[in-house]
């Protein structure tokens, strides 16, 4: 029988229980003390204190643990990691997602967490081991670092993997640095190929990890954080080792439930087909239908959450992130689904219902969550017809949108650069960016101007009273406190 995807999560959660691993709380997706992040990227952010040596155990429930496990809500569309444009085109990346992960804090270190990833899969879950590639670090000389020795031997030892599915990858794919300096160590990955007999005949696997072929798809990563960086670049070793690892959920849903594509299993399902009636469509059909229903699906999710933990829509910092997003899903609607009323915001109940037991702030909130959908909406459908029009005309007989026009769009019709960026492609085109930037950067130079005038002018300034005053913290929420819904 085919396991639901929440069946699949507590699976998860029971494996490494039942190994003494502290079932933990997501974090919500802004960060609550991390100003250098704008959005949670992996499940090991709330853990940092601890890989930072700052703190050596979590303490939950009046004990002290030295392993944990959990599933994170992820955002990757900032920083580092920024997934954004493949979202809905590729069927695996999200911008929002759930990111299972175990550790350990100076507990138990290579041999476990592989064996214990092996035998989840294999065993429990009866993927076929043949079809497993496991990804070990190679080294790097230029920088001084070993190949891992350690992991290759041990994916021999205590797994039924071919040897020949154990492959060596770079600083790229198989090294973790938190910084410049700090914590850092080797990972070891596991992908998984989804192809038939027939072609995998043709073609091995092997060649197709690490190549951006959905059909060879990274599931987990295992990383294990045995270095401290030093600032003259030198490596030292930790005292205390530990594991972390990370497994795209939406990814081994559709593993599990034998689908190619992370939008066909029950996480996207019920939403895709919400989302289809809705548009008055078929999903399935068409493949320019279907990615914006991917999309539209995928970023209403992200926007959900990230207003419930804290990110509204405004013009920087997180809130923007989710603006854009919100806004890149609404194009979508309108001009490849002809949705010309507010729509996103009749979504947000049917995901606050399905994560009610897992990720339960969204239930909590959901009536502020849906007014402050549909009033973005509202506002951007102002002008985004009229914003349409004006990229179609300036579209013809051209080969680059002029920065004037990049402008206008973002000025007048709020349209992010980004969203210009994508329609632009759509055709094509190319964006004059540097154009852009100096008419940004010419009207900034206004604001500022005006604002030191004002400055000068009124004597009160607010912002001279706020203690702990930082660059992100216009985007500390404030929201649901003061706020109630007009029936
Ligand atoms: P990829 O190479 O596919 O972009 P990654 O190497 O960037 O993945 P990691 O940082 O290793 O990802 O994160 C751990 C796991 O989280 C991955 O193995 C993958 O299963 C999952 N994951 C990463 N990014 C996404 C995403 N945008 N959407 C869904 N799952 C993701
Ligand atoms: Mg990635
Ligand atoms: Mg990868
Ligand atoms: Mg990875």
């Amino acid at each position: 029988s085919i396991k639901t995807a929440a069946q699949i999560r507590q699976e998860f959660l029971d494996f490494f229980a039942a190994k003494a691993h502290a079932i933990t709380p997501s974090a919500p997706v802004v960060p609550q003390d991390d100003p250098t992040l704008l959005f949670t990227n992996a499940g090991m952010n709330q853990f940092k204190p601890i890989f930072l040596g700052e703190q050596q155990t979590y303490a939950q429930d009046g004990r002290q643990w030295s392993r944990a496990a959990n599933s994170q809500k992820c955002i990757r569309v900032s920083g580092k990691h920024n997934d954004l444009e493949e979202v809905g085109i590729d069927t695996y990346h999200h911008t929002l997602f759930e990111m299972l992960g175990n550790w350990s804090f100076g507990d138990y270190f290579k041999e476990e967490a592989i064996a214990w990833a092996w035998e989840l899969l294999v065993k429990e879950w009866g993927l076929d081991p043949d079809r497993l590639y496991a990804t070990v670090f190679g080294g790097d000389e230029k920088d001084g670092l070993p190949v891992d020795d350690e992991a290759i031997e041990l994916w021999k030892k205590v797994t039924s993997i071919k040897p020949e599915n154990i492959l060596r990858f770079g600083k790229k794919d198989n090294f973790w640095e938190m910084g410049d300096t700090g914590p850092c160590g080797p990972c070891s990955e596991i992908h998984v190929d989804l192809r038939s007999d027939e072609e995998r005949a043709k073609v091995s696997g092997a060649e197709l990890v690490n190549a951006d072929d959905p059909r060879v798809m990274e599931i987990w990563n295992l990383v294990f954080i045995q270095f401290n960086r030093q600032p003259d670049g030198s490596l030292q070793k930790l005292p205390a080792q530990h594991v972390d690892t990370g497994m795209g959920f939406e990814r081994i849903c559709a593993v599990l439930q034998g689908k190619t594509s992370n939008y066909d299993s029950d996480v996207f399902q019920p939403l895709i087909q919400e989302i289809a009636a809705l548009a008055s469509k078929t999903y399935g059909k068409d493949e320019k239908t279907d990615i914006a229903i991917r999309v539209i699906a995928d970023h209403i999710r992200a926007v959900s959450f990230g207003v419930a933990d804290g990110a509204s829509p405004s013009n920087d910092g997180r809130g923007y992130v989710i603006r854009r997003i919100l806004r890149r899903a609404m194009r979508y609607g309108w001009d490849v689904l002809g949705l010309r009323e507010p729509f996103m915001h009749r979504l947000v109940p049917g995901i606050g219902k399905v994560f009610e037991e897992v990720f339960p702030e969204l239930q909590a909130q959901l009536a502020y969550v849906i007014s402050v959908v549909k009033a973005e909406e509202e506002s951007f459908l102002r002008t985004l017809g009229q914003g349409i029009s004006l990229f179609e005309q300036v579209a013809q007989d051209t080969k680059e949108i002029a920065g004037e026009h990049a402008f206008k769009l973002h000025d007048t019709y709020g349209f992010p650069i980004d969203l210009t960026r994508l329609m632009a492609r759509e055709r094509g085109l190319t964006v004059d960016e540097a154009g852009f930037d100096r008419l940004m950067q010419e009207q900034k130079e206004r604001a500022r101007s005006a604002g030191r005038f004002q400055a000068v002018t009124s004597d009160a300034q607010p912002w001279n009273f706020m203690p702990g005053h930082t660059e992100l913290s216009e985007t500390k929420f404030t929201g649901y406190d003061n706020f109630s819904v007009k029936a």
